[in-house]
C-alpha cells in the first residue's frame, strides 16, 4: 500500500529495451542515435525476474504484464511466461506486444500460461501502418491477432489516437476488432521523452468517444471493469453491450487516484510512476547479494515514494525524460 492508500496489485515488467519496430510516438528513427540499448549483462536474467516476481507476489502483487521494448523478441519468452505463471500467488500473466511475431508465438504462449495479450494496432491502412511503426507489417499483426484469438487468449487492441494519422479510423478500428473477437482500446498520446515526440494536437478521450458514437451510436459506461486492474475505462454500445471499447485517458481524464501499478525496467529499475523519472534499482540489491528482506526494503522505499499522480500537460510539458520504449507503456 502506498502513502495515498493505493494498493499495488499489478507489476509491469519490461523484459527487453529493444524493439523490432520504431513507432513514431515511442522510439522513432530520429531518436535511435540517442538511445543506448543496454548490454545483455545489464538486463535481468530469467532467474532474477522470477525471484523478483516471487517477492512481489509475497507483497500482494497478483497480476504481471510482460512488455518491452518488444517482449516477443526476448529469447526464451515462452519459458519466461511459464516461470512467472508458476510463481505462487500470481493469478494473471498478460503481455503487451506489437504482434509482429504473434502468429507463431500465440499458441506456445497460451500453452505456457499466458492469459491475455494487448496488441498495438494504430491503423488498418498498410502504408500508414508501415509509416507509423517505421518497420511494421500490418498483415502480420492482423494474422497475429487472429492467431491469439484462435489460441484462446483474451485480446485487446491498442491504438494511440493521433491527429492526422488515425483520427479518421477510430470507428473502423472498433468494427475490425469486434469482428475479430477482440476489444478495441484507444490511448491518449502521452508526452514522454521530454515531450520530444509529442503531437500537441491531442485527441481527447471525449473526442474519441464522439468519433465512435458518430458511427456506432451511443456509448454507455461498462460496469465491473476495474477488476481488469488496468488503466482503461470501458464503454459499451447502448445498442449492443457485448461491443466494448476501452479508453486510456492519461491526459484529460486521468486515473492516478486508483493507480495500482509498478513498473520494472529490463535492467531492474523499479518505477513507481510512468510519468516521473525517479526509480530504485532492484538489480543492484540482487547483484550485491541482497536477501529477500533487502529487496522488500527497496520495494517499500519505492512504493512509499509513489507520487500522487503524473504532471503530463496537454502542451507536451510535465512528462518524464525517459522514453516509452524503455518503460513499456
Ligand atoms: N512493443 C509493445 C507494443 O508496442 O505493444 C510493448 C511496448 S509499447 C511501449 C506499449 C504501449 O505503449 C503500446 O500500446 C504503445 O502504443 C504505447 N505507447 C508508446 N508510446 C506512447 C505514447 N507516447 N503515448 C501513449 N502510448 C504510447
Ligand atoms: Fe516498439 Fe512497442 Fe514502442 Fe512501437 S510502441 S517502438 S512496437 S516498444
Amino acid at each position: 500500500m502506498d502513502s495515498f492508500a493505493r494498493r499495488v496489485r499489478y507489476l509491469r515488467i519490461s523484459v527487453t529495451d529493444r524493439c523490432n519496430y520504431r513507432c513514431s510516438y515511442c522510439m522513432p528513427v530520429e531518436l535511435e542515435d540517442q538511445l543506448v540499448f543496454q548490454p545483455r549483462a545489464a538486463v535481468l536474467t530469467f532467474e532474477e525476474i522470477t525471484r523478483l516476481v516471487r517477492i512481489f507476489a509475497g507483497l500482494g502483487v497478483r497480476k504481471v504484464r510482460l512488455t518491452g521494448g518488444e517482449p516477443t523478441i526476448r529469447k526464451g519468452i515462452v519459458e519466461l511466461v511459464r516461470q512467472v505463471r508458476d510463481v505462487g500467488g500470481i493469478e494473471q500473466v498478460v503481455m503487451t506486444t506489437n504482434g509482429h511475431l504473434l502468429d507463431e508465438l500465440a499458441a506456445p504462449l497460451r500453452a505456457a500460461g499466458l492469459d491475455a495479450v494487448n496488441v498495438s494496432l494504430d491503423t488498418l491502412d498498410p502504408a500508414r501502418f508501415h509509416a507509423v511503426t517505421g518497420r511494421g507489417e500490418l498483415a502480420r499483426v492482423l494474422a497475429g491477432i487472429d492467431a491469439a484469438i484462435a489460441a484462446g487468449l483474451d485480446v485487446k487492441t491498442n491504438a494511440v489516437a493521433m491527429t492526422g494519422v488515425n483520427d479518421g479510423e477510430l470507428a473502423a478500428l472498433c468494427t475490425d476488432a469486434w469482428a475479430r473477437g477482440a476489444t478495441p482500446r484507444f490511448i491518449e498520446h502521452m508526452p514522454m521523452s521530454g515531450g520530444a515526440l509529442y503531437h500537441v494536437a491531442q485527441i481527447t478521450a471525449q473526442a474519441i468517444r464522439d468519433a465512435i458514437e458518430a458511427v456506432h451510436g451511443r456509448l454507455t459506461v461498462a460496469g465491473g471493469d476495474r477488476a481488469d486492474a488496468g488503466p482503461a475505462r470501458y464503454w459499451q454500445l447502448a445498442a449492443d453491450p457485448t461491443r466494448r471499447v476501452g479508453i486510456i485517458s492519461a491526459m484529460t481524464e486521468h486515473f492516478c487516484d486508483d493507480c495500482n501499478r509498478l513498473r520494472l525496467t529490463a535492467t531492474g529499475d523499479l518505477h513507481a510512476c510512468l510519468g516521473h523519472d525517479d526509480a530504485t534499482s532492484l538489480r543492484d540489491v540482487l547483484r550485491a547479494g541482497g536477501s529477500d528482506a533487502d529487496v522488500v526494503a527497496a520495494i517499500d522505499r519505492s512504493v512509499t515514494g509513489k507520487r500522487a499522480g503524473h504532471d503530463f500537460a496537454l502542451d507536451g510539458t510535465g512528462g518524464p525524460v525517459k522514453h516509452m520504449i524503455g518503460i513499456g507503456g
